[in-house]
């Protein structure tokens, strides 16, 4: 995994930012981070959102296997089937683009209690599990934009 503060431009393997895509939760060994103690109701909405996969599915760039937590080394995560350390899972913002972050911010959180921003805690709240939003898609068709193969670029 590859460090980014919060609020940056989504940069991962691009060519250049993605057009409104901000990261959250791009933890590393090397830089603090806010903490708070996990909160209950965090972590099971995570796990509710995180866990759709029939209507909505938040989760993108699906790898084989788990990355290690850059943290504390695991790389055995409960809850597998919420796709913690294998995925990044992206929310819309309130600003019409979307807060990307590793799948690992559910162990980052009950793990090793990061405190994720407000802006991103009101998009996992205000998401709605039983629309059509496809994580994958959006990422895709922004990747394409970014490469030039957009339909529509600025
Ligand atoms: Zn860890």
């Amino acid at each position: 995994m590859t460090y980014f503060p919060d609020f940056a431009e989504y940069e991962y393997e691009t060519p250049k930012p993605l057009r409104g895509v901000r990261t959250i939760g791009w933890l590393d060994a090397a830089h603090e981070f806010q903490k708070a103690h996990p909160s209950d109701e965090v972590l099971q909405r995570l796990q509710t959102v995180m866990s759709e996969r029939v209507t909505s599915n938040i989760h993108a760039s699906l790898i084989r296997g788990t990355m290690p937590c850059p943290i504390c080394g695991v790389r055995d995560y409960p809850h597998p089937e919420l796709l913690v350390g294998s995925t990044e899972i992206w929310l819309p913002d309130n600003d019409g683009g979307y807060f990307a972050a590793p799948s690992m911010i559910y162990h980052f959180i009950s793990a090793h209690n990061y405190a994720p921003p407000k802006e991103f805690l009101d998009a996992l709240f205000g998401f709605e599990p039983a629309s059509n939003f496809r994580a994958q898609k959006i990422s895709e068709d922004l990747m394409a934009e970014a490469m030039g193969f957009g339909a529509d670029i600025d």
